[in-house]
């Protein structure tokens, strides 16, 4: 018997059809390997969406997605609707979509493929053997506290809350110190205790959690040390847990370590097995429609989905060993492509990973 799956496929703005497409087309090969039967089904987000129906997020999709197994999402924005108020903003619908599924974890793995180390902003030597993954709490926080600005008789003055409950801390850093038993087990929780509350209540409840992973190495670490560490020794981290705004800093900090904005996936996980699968870019307006656009990041979104909402790991190295192969024949997207690279367009690259597969 096949397992069946139904995965929602928001394709979005910009280059989001194009590399969805390519990352559908992995997974149709996929299926057929692995003994998957995958339902597609498409809907409308960000631009796309506004444009059709005058919202960012329709109920049609949040519908779709709240009932599949999984989502796998291009990306939304572009300048079309940059001056659009708030509420009628692309960027909106991936807010309400993540807060709908209850979508509180975003991991962000950062490993820098070998034929691409030189493309690094950092030393080789520095780079080389770094494999980490950055767990952001995704769902409270800065972003999500009240907001207030006034005028008072000292001019304005605007407030932002940071609040964290204990049951929010708690679920995320389970969720790290899972994932971290999947990995090398070393756990590294960074907060700022020595200035904020909400960080000493952090790392209460990291204390209280961890005996329950005996197996897993826990280091606490500032934020301010750990953005220093992140570039003077990444090599030597294996799971980064921390809060909303310090791991939105953290992983682009991370991103840069290894190379190329075109390779970076990401998957927003909750507390049943829905997951919600990206690359990390946006949809980069600037090349869509040309067909140049590197899909990596998102065939690599597809094989997170395989393993966090699916459970399937050798499904997951499979689609990472095909990308890894197709680097290695020396296939290039125009992004990545040296003078002795072949340089290939968006679908033709789908196509070599699926060969390779
Ligand atoms: P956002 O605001 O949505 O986070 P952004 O505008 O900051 O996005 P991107 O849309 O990610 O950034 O684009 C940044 C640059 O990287 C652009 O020049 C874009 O062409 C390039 N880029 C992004 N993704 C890809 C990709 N998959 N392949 C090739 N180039 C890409
Ligand atoms: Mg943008």
């Amino acid at each position: 018997m096949a397992k069946e799956k139904q995965i929602a496929v928001l394709p979005g703005d910009g280059i989001g059809p194009e590399i969805v497409d390519e990352a559908v087309k992995v997974l149709k090969r996929v299926a057929r390997m692995f003994g998957y039967s995958f339902t597609f089904q498409y809907g409308l987000i960000g631009g796309a969406a506004l444009d059709e129906t005058g919202q960012p997020l329709p109920e049609e999709t949040l519908h779709m997605s709240q009932k599949a197994d999984a989502v796998l999402l291009g990306a939304v924005g572009g300048p079309k609707w940059d001056d659009n108020p708030g509420d009628l903003r692309p960027e909106k619908a991936l807010l309400g979509i993540r807060k709908a599924l209850q979508l509180y974890a975003n991991l962000r793995p950062a490993a820098p493929h070998e034929q691409l180390i030189h493309n690094s902003t950092l030393k080789e030597e520095t780079v080389r053997g770094v494999d980490l993954i950055v767990v952001r709490e995704l769902t409270g926080g800065l972003y999500f506290g009240e907001k207030k600005r006034e005028r008072t008789e000292d001019g304005e003055v605007a407030v932002d809350t940071l609040v964290y409950h204990e049951h929010e801390i708690e679920r995320i850093v389970r969720k790290a110190f899972e994932i971290a038993r999947l990995r090398r087990k070393r756990v590294t929780s960074v907060d700022k205790a020595n200035v904020l509350e909400s960080s000493r209540l952090w790392r209460s409840v990291v204390e209280r959690v961890a005996p329950d992973y005996p197996d897993v190495t826990l280091e606490h670490m500032l934020v301010d040390n750990c953005a220093m560490q992140l570039v003077r020794r990444p090599a030597s981290f294996d799971v980064i847990v921390t809060e909303n705004m310090f791991g939105d800093i953290l992983s682009d900090e991370a991103a840069i370590l290894t190379g190329s904005i075109g390779m970076l996936p990401s998957a927003s996980l909750g507390d049943g097995n829905i997951g919600l699968y990206e690359p990390v870019h946006g949809s980069a307006p600037d090349i869509a429609g040309q067909g140049i656009a590197n899909p990596i990041a998102t065939v690599l979104s597809v094989a997170m989905m395989m393993k966090y909402s699916f459970g399937d790991e050798e499904a997951a190295r499979a689609i990472e060993q095909a990308v890894h192969k197709v680097l290695d024949a020396g296939y290039r997207t125009a992004d990545l492509a040296g003078d002795e690279h072949t340089t290939l367009t968006t679908a033709e690259y789908g196509d070599k990973i699926v060969d390779m597969l």
